[in-house]
């Protein structure tokens, strides 16, 4: 008999990984920019191939082409409302 060692990703996580992060926050279900529906995804679906030993990505699905969740351009884009 021998163990079946299930692959690892973000549905099935390492116990030793996990257990070495101390504060832990929980999977977006919504887009903190505009709402949209946010999910797990492989990278494959952003850069067309997978990518990386860690090929997993949060996606917003709440504009018409799908965007990354990137917070620090929002922040960017706020910065300089009005200035012309
Ligand atoms: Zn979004």
């Amino acid at each position: 008999m021998t163990a079946e060692i299930a692959p690892i990703t973000p549905w099935n996580p390492s116990r030793s990984a996990t257990a070495r992060v101390k504060n832990p926050l929980p999977v977006p279900e919504r887009c903190p920019h505009c709402g949209g529906q946010c999910s797990i995804v492989g990278n494959e679906q952003i850069y067309g191939r997978v990518f990386g030993e860690w090929p997993y990505a949060v996606l917003c699905a709440g504009v018409v082409e799908p965007a990354v969740v990137l917070p620090e351009l929002d922040s960017l884009e706020t910065g300089e409302g009005d200035a012309h």
